[in-house]
Formats: structure tokens, sequence, C-alpha cells
């Protein structure tokens, strides 16, 4: 097996909307999701996020529409053939412009979010393209900085959905040391075919950030049971989840066969919190996890006294 390394993930920034992750050059138009300072097209210092570049967009068309209602004034006047027809036009004409630009004022962001619409619906090539150099970039980091690699495809992953990319993330994943305090995810890197990085993945994520086992990731292992048992680990693949759904009832109620299946396994501090459960829930038998908590109890557990305090 490859060493893992041990590395510093930098903070992972997450945003309501992916398109917040996107710059884009006011020079040239190139996009990008990284944090370079400078275009990797033209090399200028003019990267800006979308939103930015969507307000300077509406800005610049009700400027526009501002300077029509001037014209069109201006049009009036010279038509106008008294001195009273000149002052109604002149006066008519700059109270609209007036109205128009409180109107507009009003209208700015929702304007600004239809020019944001406009920007990425009519710019989807060029978006691709910079995707594609951001990719190129990524490729080339990971040859000598997977840490950098890593973190260069997780912003790309909040942009472009798909298993490529989430594979390759994946197995960087696998050659660094993982650790609690890492801003680690897992549902986002899930896909529909049986992997063994991720599998593997799963089961240390199980072990070191419980919380982030969900049904998705227990599901993803019960389609693979298979295939996973025939890893060298995957039984304690399958035993580390086990462990980590038994924290919520929830999990239990869902998959009560898994966890009968693995409980043997747990080790006693996960098998006390199956029992502490177990014990709470007179009611239910959980299609015979129930008898095997039990089973187990008695055999392993039955003079410990951390296991007579359930309550
Ligand atoms: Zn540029």
């Amino acid at each position: 097996m490859v060493k893992k390394k041990p590395v510093r993930l930098r903070p992972y920034y997450r945003t309501r909307y992916a398109y917040q992750k996107l710059r884009v050059c006011k020079h040239c138009h190139h996009f990008t999701v990284l944090w370079e300072d400078t275009c990797a097209n033209c090399g200028r210092h003019a990267l800006i996020p979308v939103m930015d570049q969507a307000a300077i967009n509406a800005k610049r068309s009700m400027q526009t529409e501002r300077l029509a209602a001037l014209l069109l004034t201006l049009v009036a006047v010279l038509l106008s053939q008294t001195f009273l027809q000149i002052a109604v036009c002149l006066g008519g004409g700059i109270l609209l412009t007036v109205l128009l630009w409180l109107l507009q004022r009003r209208m700015l962001p929702s304007e600004t979010r239809r020019q944001l619409d406009k920007l990425l619906h009519g710019s989807q090539r060029l978006i691709l393209e910079g995707i594609y150099l951001n990719l190129s970039t990524a490729s080339a980091a990971i040859k000598d900085d997977e840490q950098i690699g890593y973190e260069i495809l997780r912003e790309i992953a909040t942009i472009v959905h798909n298993d490529r990319i989430r594979l390759q993330q994946i197995v960087l994943l696998q050659s660094f040391v993982l650790r609690k305090d890492m801003d680690l995810e897992l549902e986002p890197l899930l896909i529909e075919d049986f992997d063994s990085d991720l599998a593997a993945y799963i089961g240390e994520i199980a072990k070191v950030k419980r919380e982030l086992i969900k049904a998705s990731a227990i599901r993803y292992l019960l389609i693979h049971e298979r295939y996973i048992l025939q890893m060298k680990q995957g039984a304690s693949i399958m035993t580390a989840a086990a462990g980590a759904a038994v924290r919520m009832k929830k999990y239990v109620d869902m998959y009560p066969d898994f966890i009968r299946r693995y409980a043997r396994g747990l080790p006693r501090e996960r098998f006390l919190r199956l029992y502490q459960i177990v014990r709470r829930n007179p009611d239910q038998s959980w299609d015979g996890l129930r008898d095997e908590v039990s089973a187990i109890y008695n055999e392993k557990y039955r003079w410990d006294p951390d296991f007579q305090k359930w309550e």
C-alpha cells in the first residue's frame, strides 16, 4: 500500500449558489473557478465575481435607457415651435427621466439577476473553456503537489458534477492521512458504480468523521456489499459504517438488517451505543437485531459496568 501523506487542507468556502465560485476577467471574458490573482488567459489583474460583472452590466443597460429618454426629450425640444412647447417637452422629459431613474434604482437587484442569467447562459462556451483550463492546471498540480491538485478539483467540482472528477478527488484523498479536523466531504463524492477507493474512503470517514455517514453512503455500501467484501479490508469497512450508523436511532430503524450482520464486529464503545438504543426501545425487534444484540451482550458484556447504565 502507498504510504499516506499528512496534509493540511486549506478551508473550503461553501457558497449558496455554485455560480458564486465563478469569476470572469473584465478584460478578455475568460472564466475561472480558482483563486488565482491574475487572469490565466490575458495575465491582467481583472478577475471579478460574475455577480459583480452582472451588476456592471445592469447599471450599463439602465444608463443606456436613461440616455435614450434624454435623447427623446432633446428631439422633442428641437421639434417644438413655441416657447410653451419647449418648456412642456423639457419639463416633461426631465421629470420622466428622473422617474425612470427612481424606478431603475428599485429594479437594480432584479435587473442584476436577469443580467447574471444572461451572462451565464450567453457564456456557456467560454465558461467551459475556462473550466478546461482549470482542469489542466489541476492535472499539472497533481503531478507535483497532490494537495493543491485536490483543492483545485474541489473548487471545480462545485461547478462541474461528474464522476471522473469525483474519482480523481477520491484517489487523491486516499493518498492523504485523514483527520477529524479536516474539511472533508462524502455525499458529493458518491458515484453509482463500485469503486474500491471510494469504499475504502467511506470506511475511513466512518472512523474519523462519523457524522458524514448518512443514508446515501450506507445505501452505496449495501448495493456494492458483495464487491466490498472481496476487498482485503472489506469487512472492516462495513463494520466501521455500521458503527457510525448507530449514532442515530433513525439509521437503526432504516437498516436493522445491515446493523445486525455487523454488530458482532463493533468495537465496545459502538456496541454500547447500539445496546443503549435497543434497551431504550423495548417494543422494537428490528427484524432480529434485538435478539442479536442480546446474544452479543450475554456473551461479551454481561459483567461490564458501563452496560448497566443505559437510561
Ligand atoms: Zn483576461
